[in-house]
């Protein structure tokens, strides 16, 4: 049986190098980074003023009080999207708006609120405060220097990164492929939903939420049809998705029972097994190979095992298989509220609830087949072989909301 570390270090070792493509800004966001991208443009683009105002010489306006203003003659106006041809010169000033571009010869904005204009001298402005240079602007290149980098290779792409790309000017980025990843299910018992169920029977309820899980990593699933627990149904059912994919998950059947075939038809169809007993819980029972060519990602069954064998084992895979820098669940800190048991021999990835205090409580239930605690769930938490962690430890949580 294997450590997690080992496990998790030789699937990752198997992954293939990542491939790239362009994709379209409007695509990009979740998508990993093939490269560094650098800011073609300075942001902002130009000088500008932050407020609806007026632009002048801040030395003009120095003793500018309410009770005793300062009066410049208006020398034009510039909406936001135009520019000022001339130069605004010692007592003068100019209109303007939030974005318009900061006109020649003024070096700082007072807003609206601090000046007049009387009706009956509609070419003056009093000016009823000072302004410090460069008040009120916002200056060239502030944001972003143009040649400063605006994304990392290896970087998961957030929506707001896509908006700085945007902003940039650029349309498309490069960013990792998308694997392609078979998801079977097996199991005789398994019944579509949908229909009420026959006796003895039970909903397959694996492949909708692995294939959720899969998007959010960023790959792309191809669910096929449940398998059978019979020995030629589920070699032909693996070599068919190995065939059309560039990785394969299954769930059940690859335990130690006669009627877990999933390592068997591996072998059959020619493929290897790299190793099938990894030490933790729940999970142990997870199988990895290579058949065709392509990974193979053998998930235990019990819906709790499966999806978490997958965020633990398979999720880092798709990850770097698109050249993610970091692959692990985002582990961030919180307070037992109470107590963690585990009494067993091996290290259990134990399923709870943090709020939005960052206080822990079990979601439930800790048995594998257990989902309305999965339900429940936002993290796991990795408590080691008989050990029990009292309440107010601080742990770190394995975030996968
Ligand atoms: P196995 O790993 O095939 O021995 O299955 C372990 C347990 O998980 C059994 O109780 C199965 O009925 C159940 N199970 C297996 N596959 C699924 C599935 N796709 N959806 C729901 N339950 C499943
Ligand atoms: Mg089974």
């Amino acid at each position: 049986m294997l450590a997690f570390e080992e496990a998790l270090a030789r699937v990752l070792a198997a992954v293939p190098a990542p491939a790239s493509e362009d994709v379209a800004l409007r695509e990009a966001a979740g998508r990993v980074l093939a490269e560094q991208v650098r800011s073609p443009i300075d942001l902002p683009v130009f000088d500008n003023s932050s407020m609806d105002g007026y632009a002048l010489r801040a030395a003009d306006v120095a003793s500018a009080k309410p009770d005793a203003p300062v009066r410049l003659r208006l020398a034009g106006k510039i909406a936001a999207g135009e520019v000022f041809a001339g130069e605004v010169t010692a007592g003068h000033c100019v209109r303007l708006f939030t974005g318009s571009p900061l006109p020649a010869g003024a070096d700082a904005v007072v807003m609206q609120e601090a000046t007049r204009v009387e009706s009956n001298a509609p070419g003056e402005v009093l000016i009823l405060a000072p302004a410090a240079p460069r008040e009120n602007v916002r200056p060239l290149g502030e944001d972003v220097k143009r040649g400063s980098s605006v994304g990392q290779a290896g970087e998961l792409l957030t929506t707001g990164q896509v908006g700085l790309l945007a902003a940039v000017g650029l349309t498309t980025v490069r960013v990792g492929r998308r694997p392609v990843v078979g998801l079977l299910a097996t199991g005789s018992e398994l019944q579509e939903p949908g229909q009420p169920l026959a006796s003895g029977r039970i909903y397959e309820s694996n492949r909708v939420a692995l294939a959720m899980l899969m998007e959010r990593a960023g790959a792309v699933p191809r669910i096929y049809p449940l398998v059978a627990d019979e020995l030629a149904a589920t070699g032909l059912a693996l070599a068919n998705a190995c065939d059309q994919c560039n990785a394969v998950v299954t769930t059940g059947g690859v335990s130690v029972g006669e009627l877990d075939f999933i390592k068997g038809a591996l072998q059959q169809i020619g493929g290897e097994l790299a190793f099938w007993r990894v030490a933790i819980k729940p999970g142990r029972p997870f199988a990895f190979g290579r058949c065709r060519g392509k990974l193979l990602f053998g998930l235990p069954g019990n819906p709790v095992s499966a999806l978490v064998t997958f965020l633990l084992l398979v999720r880092p895979a798709l990850l770097l298989w698109q050249g993610a820098a970091h692959v692990s669940l985002p582990a961030v800190p919180g307070v037992l509220a109470e107590r963690l048991v585990n009494d067993g021999e091996r290290r259990h990835f134990m399923r709870v609830k943090v709020d939005a205090g960052g206080n822990i409580c079990s979601a439930g239930l800790q048995a594998s087949h257990v989902l309305s605690s999965l339900a429940l769930a936002n993290g796991l938490v990795d408590v080691p072989a008989n050990t029990t962690l009292p309440a107010g430890t601080v742990v770190s949580v394995l975030r996968w909301d």
